[in-house]
């Protein structure tokens, strides 16, 4: 057997504070090995240096304390995945409370809003030019997509199950509603979030518990996007050259890639990559993204369903959205493009150019 430290020495050994040991020992995260039944005193063994060093690094990226225990009893490289895991999803939770702290910032900051289309933004007229397009693919029998480009609403909807044609036009015809209503602009999200709720009650209104929709659509309220989400339909932004997919899939594969089980190129070909964790379904209510989207001059937006973002690669997918200026033009050749890959499923797309205000 190891010979046995003083907590004293045991802690300078480990670089921690002997107040740090007897923390950990109450949390249960790092037990002496022996406890002197007389006077209490804590001794430790050598070899549990290494673990008094990964619990004090644990704690440093504030991992709660049950996930700390569950890690020190993993090998190393299950360790690493759980770190990793650990990782990735305070990053998803960091760019979700960035995008809400950048909308309130700019909301406490700036001019009360209207919400008339074309409002002035920092002294610029902006108004939207889109285009939309939907197509049956050359595989399926019928079309469960929906979309639709309004004056100021841009939604794409990916119907499932018996019935979802319904579903993913009532999800649709639900937003409608926010074309025309006067929403004050610290109201915008809360708008959305009960024209989400409106979709999803009309979904699951529909018979069959089977059916459902993605939905991923934007608002357009003259200075700004307000952008609602949930699936696998996605939201690409184009700005000064760089294409971001500004939506994150609500898929099974993509989770797997944030724990870093799968890489992202076999997330793209997994036989089960449409398999969805969220979607406004019949038989459950599902939570939405919700944000604000600031928008620019020369923004060019698209929104599709997984039926173009899955069969159209990439390279081509930038190579017409930065070659072709007509909207019109640009929904045709994607749907052309995703039909030349194969178009094994419904494919849809909006794709709308925010430009200066015409005088
Ligand atoms: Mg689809």
């Amino acid at each position: 057997m190891d010979d046995l430290l003083t907590i004293g020495t045991f802690a300078k050994a480990a670089r921690l504070s002997p107040k740090a040991l007897r923390i950990y020992d109450e949390l249960g995260l790092l037990l002496p090995a022996r406890v002197d039944p007389v006077t209490g005193y804590r001794f430790y063994t050598p070899r549990q240096l290494e673990q008094a060093r990964l619990v004090a690094w644990l704690r440093r990226l504030d991992m709660p304390l049950a996930r700390i225990r569950e890690v020190c009893t993993l090998d190393a490289p299950a360790a690493a995945r759980e770190v990793r895991a650990f990782w990735a999803q305070v990053e998803a939770d960091t760019a979700a409370r960035r995008d809400l702290a950048a909308f309130l910032v700019d909301h406490l900051s700036g001019p009360d809003q209207s919400q008339d289309p074309g409002a002035p933004q920092n002294g610029t007229r902006l108004r939207i030019r889109c285009a939309v397009l939907t197509d049956t693919g050359q595989v399926r029998a019928g079309n469960q997509d929906a979309a639709y480009a309004g004056a100021r609403l841009l939604a794409v909807a990916d119907g499932f199950g018996p019935g979802g044609d319904l579903a993913s036009a009532a999800a649709i015809d639900a937003l409608k509603p926010l074309e025309t209503e006067l929403i004050p602009a610290g109201s915008l999200l809360n708008a959305l979030e009960d024209a989400v709720s409106r979709a999803g009650r009309a979904v699951q209104d529909l018979a069959d518990d089977e059916a459902g929709t993605t939905l991923t659509a934007m608002l357009w309220t003259g200075s700004q996007l307000a952008l609602v989400h949930i699936g696998d339909s996605r939201a690409y932004l184009l700005r000064d050259g760089g294409l971001f997919q500004i939506t994150h899939d609500h898929t099974m594969v993509q989770s797997m890639v944030e724990q870093g089980r799968i890489s992202q190129a076999e997330a793209d070909s997994h036989p089960q990559r449409s398999l969805l964790l969220r979607a406004l379904s019949g038989d459950r209510a599902a939570t939405s993204d919700l944000r604000l989207h600031e928008v620019r001059a020369g923004d060019r937006y698209l929104l599709c369903s997984d039926g173009l973002s899955a069969e159209v690669p990439l390279p081509e997918l930038r190579r017409v959205l930065t070659t072709v200026a007509d909207p019109e033009e640009v929904v045709r050749e994607l749907i052309a493009a995703a039909n030349r890959a194969g178009g094994t499923d419904n494919a849809s797309c909006v794709v709308a150019d925010v430009l200066p205000h015409q005088e």
